[in-house]
């Protein structure tokens, strides 16, 4: 099957389809470019949405019109309630403002490999409906999470605890809703059954939400690569097995009349790949609970506590820190080395303790509109090497669209560590 067949020509080919990717393909579409985003689930919204994270955990003001338009679509229907939201109500707002942009979207379409050479893609290799095809366009922006474009690129990339490799661990949430009449709790034959709070494995996040449902974000699987195909798999199993446990346990104790309704299409990752860009911004830079001086290449800004769960110990382990808001700068979107490739959202360029803070779903809208409007920008000034990008032009047209990218002000967001702080990340 040929490229011209399907017309898979793009000035802007966005990989993966999450917050980030969406964001990213919306932003370069309102600046006049022709996008194709690839997305390999049946929806947009990555995590948030078939991922089954519904909650943003970082202040949601000054991300831009991208993620206030998304906000208050959501505010307006219902479908927000503070920090939580209605996941698919999100699949089809996010749907319809990249629709309205003029994005072409490709869904169940998987981005397999990458043809790339002296810096520079050329094409992506995709696989839908038995057929493996390719993509060409002039620039690229790696928004899948695990960075899998940049990866196939080439470029160097980091993965997990510089010591151990360790990623943060993934989890599959679920949803319970009330039948209205005591259920039977539910656990297949020869399963151990949990039998108190210290038995759980993860994170003690239970929210009831007013379209009665309970918001669970509850497993914990550890210790496996999110980019390896069999570790993958196994943590999905290993996940499954553990949600049914919890599911146990909830019925036998605060919830006797639920049941499960659903779970995350996809286990949750938090961590992949972080790809190794221009700039690689460090717990140093942040941590030190002062927003940093120089932010004149900030190109979005993270506002989110340093959530960092443990690597190794099963519950609610770990450490939680307030942080400044700090900006992110141009450079950790760009791949080192690349000419036309960006990455955004929870795979770019910072070390493990960043991205505990910046991973945050409203950030990486963020990281998706900064990166999106690159990609237009330096199309539209007839450049072909994002690294030459004027950044202060740059900044000056995200400030335009409602981006605010001085950290002084922003709110931080760390909310106190209390009983219901254990909820997390
Ligand atoms: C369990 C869990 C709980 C979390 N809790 C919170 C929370 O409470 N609040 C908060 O703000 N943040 C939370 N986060 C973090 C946040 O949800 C994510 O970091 C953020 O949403 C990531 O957005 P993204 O766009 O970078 O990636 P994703 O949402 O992962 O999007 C990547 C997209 O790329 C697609 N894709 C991947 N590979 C390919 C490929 N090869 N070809 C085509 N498509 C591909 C995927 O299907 C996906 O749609 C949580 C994360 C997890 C896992």
């Amino acid at each position: 099957m040929s490229p011209d067949h399907l017309g898979l020509v793009a000035e802007v080919i966005v990989v993966g389809g999450g917050t980030a990717g969406t964001a990213a393909a919306i932003a370069a579409a309102r600046e006049g470019r022709d996008v194709l985003l690839v997305e390999e689930g049946n929806a947009l919204g990555g995590v948030s949405t078939s991922g089954g994270v519904n909650e943003w955990y970082a202040s949601l003001e000054g991300l831009g019109d991208i993620f206030d338009e998304v906000r208050d679509t959501m505010r307006a229907g219902g479908a927000k309630f503070g920090r939580f939201f209605n996941g698919e109500y999100l699949k089809i707002i996010w749907q319809l403002m990249a629709q309205r942009a003029g994005v072409r979207i490709l869904l169940n379409t998987m981005m397999v490999g990458a043809e790339a050479a002296g810096g520079r893609v050329r094409a992506v290799r995709l696989a839908s409906c038995g057929n493996v095809f390719e993509a060409r366009g002039a620039m690229f922006i790696d928004a899948s999470g695990e960075g899998d474009l940049a990866a196939a690129a080439g470029a160097e990339f980091m993965k997990g605890h510089p010591q151990t490799g360790r990623t943060l661990h993934m989890t599959l949430t679920f949803c319970l809703a009330d039948t209205g009449r005591p259920v039977a709790p539910f656990l297949p034959p020869d399963f151990e059954p949990i039998t108190d709070e210290a038995g759980l494995p993860g994170l003690i996040s239970h929210n009831r939400t007013p379209d009665r449902r309970v918001y669970c974000n509850m497993t914990k699987v550890m210790g496996h690569d999110p980019t390896d195909p069999l570790s993958l798999s196994a943590a999905e199993l290993e996940a499954r097995r553990q949600l049914v446990c919890v599911v146990h346990f909830l019925q036998s104790t605060k919830y006797p009349t639920h049941t499960l309704v659903s779970s995350g299409a996809k286990i949750g990752i938090r961590e992949g790949r972080r790809i190794l860009g221009e700039t690689l911004l460090t717990e140093e830079d942040i941590g030190h609970g002062v927003a940093p001086v120089d932010f004149a290449h900030g190109v979005a800004v993270a506002t989110c506590q340093i959530d960092f769960h443990s690597l190794t110990k099963p519950g609610h382990a770990g450490w939680r820190k307030r942080v400044e808001p700090y900006a992110i700068p141009y450079g950790c979107l760009v791949p080192r080395g690349f000419q036309n490739l960006l990455v955004a959202g929870k795979c770019i360029s910072v070390d493990q303790v960043v991205h505990s803070s910046c991973r945050m779903t409203p950030t990486c809208c963020g990281l998706g509109q900064a990166a999106g409007t690159a990609a237009a920008l330096v199309i539209a000034v007839g450049c072909d090497d994002l690294r030459a990008l004027d950044v202060a032009r740059l900044r000056e047209r995200l400030v335009a669209r409602k981006v605010e990218l001085d950290p002084r002000r922003h709110k931080a967001f760390a909310p106190e560590v209390t009983e219901d702080a254990t909820r997390g990340a």
